[in-house]
């Protein structure tokens, strides 16, 4: 069969997907078919059979790769070096437990022919997510749409194509802790959407429990805007000029009245809701200063023990991509 004269990337973050792994491969050869194509698979520190899976995978499949961190970095880490690693002309994104159906990919890679540098795979939920994931993840898009100054797509859970133009932005940005959703919406490029329904994990339980979502969208936050510093400062304006008005309400009784203030109940509730009020906004300078002081170690985001895309590798596959044309 003749194969498409571009190369396609599909990267596949997994942790702990040993049970999920051979159904999401040979799905995706399926729907790679009439590609040149290479399935790049990241495994983020796996404590389950994981290794062995995919060791045999890539003995039997020539387009079967693999990178192996030294430990558990979690989801994004892994996609930024699987992006980093992939060759192709595009590169596809998507989760290892095939709640993300891989029948989409030629409906993405033809919107990728139509221009678009970035196509985003929309879900729509059903069934396959409690109803507190499907809410909170509404809410917090709202919210975060409402701090940034780009539009992040609701919902957007990672399943996207990106151009190889994309990809070198992302390769060469300078910054720890990438939050890929939000840099899309900064980057700019013109996206394009495919919508789809949302399945049901096929294998096992999410690895995103609600600490690890929290601290992702608190890293999406902070990573996009600065605008929470300044809700501190205009928090802090506010609080502070309705305390003066209670200050002058206090010294007019003291002085100008019989009245003098008994108030045990509002002393307590006013120092309570300023302890609060300044707590918030230390915790918000500490997220961002906590941010800065891991930025400014410039550990990188992954460490890998081991993978089966040797340099030599690289240079010759670079060699036959110089042969391959791209699409733009
Ligand atoms: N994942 C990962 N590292 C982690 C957590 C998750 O590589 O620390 C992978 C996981 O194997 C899956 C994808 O990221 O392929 C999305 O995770 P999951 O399906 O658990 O999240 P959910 O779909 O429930 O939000
Ligand atoms: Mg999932």
């Amino acid at each position: 069969m003749k194969k498409s004269k571009f190369f396609v990337s599909v990267v596949v973050p997994c942790y702990n997907e040993a049970a999920n792994i051979p159904l999401m491969v040979s799905e995706l050869q399926k729907h790679l078919g009439t590609y040149s194509y290479e399935i790049i698979l990241v495994d983020d520190g796996s404590s389950d059979p994981l290794q062995e899976v995919y060791e045999k995978l890539a003995n039997k499949y020539d387009e079967l790769r693999f990178i192996r961190f030294t430990r558990n970095f979690g989801h994004q880490a892994a996609l930024q070096a699987g992006i980093c690693h992939a060759r192709g002309n595009a590169i596809i994104t998507i989760d290892a437990d095939l709640q993300q159906p891989p029948s989409l990919i030629p409906e993405l890679i033809g919107k990728w022919g139509q221009g678009y540098m970035v196509v985003e795979a929309v879900p729509i939920y059903r069934e396959s997510i409690g109803l507190f994931k499907k809410y909170s993840s509404y809410l917090y898009y709202w919210i975060l749409n409402k701090i940034s100054e780009y539009p992040v797509v609701k919902s957007a859970n990672d399943y996207r194509l990106i151009d190889q133009k994309v990809a070198n932005i992302i390769r060469q940005l300078p910054e720890n802790h990438l939050y890929l959703r939000g840099l899309y919406a900064w980057m700019g490029f013109k996206k394009g959407f495919v919508k789809y329904h949302h399945l049901k994990r096929l294998h096992g339980k999410t690895h995103y429990p609600l600490h690890k979502m929290i601290k992702l969208a608190l890293n999406g936050i902070t990573s996009l805007s600065i605008k929470p510093l300044r809700l501190a400062l205009f928090t802090g304006i506010f609080v502070s000029l309705i305390a003066f008005v209670i200050m002058g309400w206090a010294l007019y009784l003291e002085y100008f009245t019989e009245k003098t203030i008994q108030g045990w109940t509002s002393t307590i509730i006013s120092t309570v809701f300023l302890a609060g009020v300044q707590l918030i906004v230390l915790g918000i300078i500490g997220e961002y200063l906590g941010k800065l002081f891991m930025e400014n170690k410039r550990r990188p985001n992954y460490i890998i023990a081991a993978k089966n895309i040797s340099k030599k590798e690289d240079l010759k596959k670079k060699e036959k991509e110089a042969e391959v044309v791209a699409i733009n």
